[in-house]
């Protein structure tokens, strides 16, 4: 059963629009130029439990809150959860007092497709990546230095900042 992509402008900060992605299925893109380090887009959607996230492993929009906690896009997702992974990507994940917040890296240009890094670690499916970027490590799962898969569980991307 195939989402229609569709963004929530309450949750976006700029002109955004949804299109067909070269990388995978729908991707959200820039519909105006963003400058570098603002607030772009959130990701929302149901907060559920690690547990509960287990039953459900079909739903392919779920994003690590902390070490309890994760949000399913797929259940009120602003339309964040379309952003596609790449491993040299335009937005950065903030996790500012629960939400999500997916941030300009560098001035994004209209009509640029918004991508940000999944940062999947070993304990998820191992996942081939066809971004196409230069730097591409040919999954979407981290890989340290040995190029082992990163034993890291919560990926620093991902981790909420403590105290605020
Ligand atoms: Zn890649």
């Amino acid at each position: 059963m195939a989402r229609v992509p569709k963004l929530d402008p309450e949750f976006c900060c700029f002109r955004l629009r949804t299109g067909r992605s070269k990388i995978h299925g729908w991707g959200i893109y820039a519909d105006q130029d963003i400058p570098a380090n603002r607030k772009v887009i959130e990701y929302t959607g149901e907060k559920i439990s690690v547990t509960e996230a287990g039953r459900r492993q079909n739903t392919p929009y779920l994003f690590v809150l902390n070490d309890r906690c994760m949000i399913d896009g797929a259940v009120g997702g602003s339309g964040a959860e379309f952003i596609n992974h790449s491993c040299a990507p335009n937005l950065v994940t903030r996790i500012v007092r629960g939400h999500i917040l997916f941030m300009s890296l560098r001035p994004i240009r209209k009509g640029e497709e918004l991508t940000v890094d999944y940062n999947y670690d070993d304990t998820d499916e191992t996942m081939g990546c066809i971004c196409g970027a230069p730097n591409c490590r040919g999954t979407i799962n981290i890989k340290d230095e040995s190029g082992e898969l990163s034993k890291c569980s919560t990926p620093p991307s991902v981790r909420p900042k403590s105290g605020r």
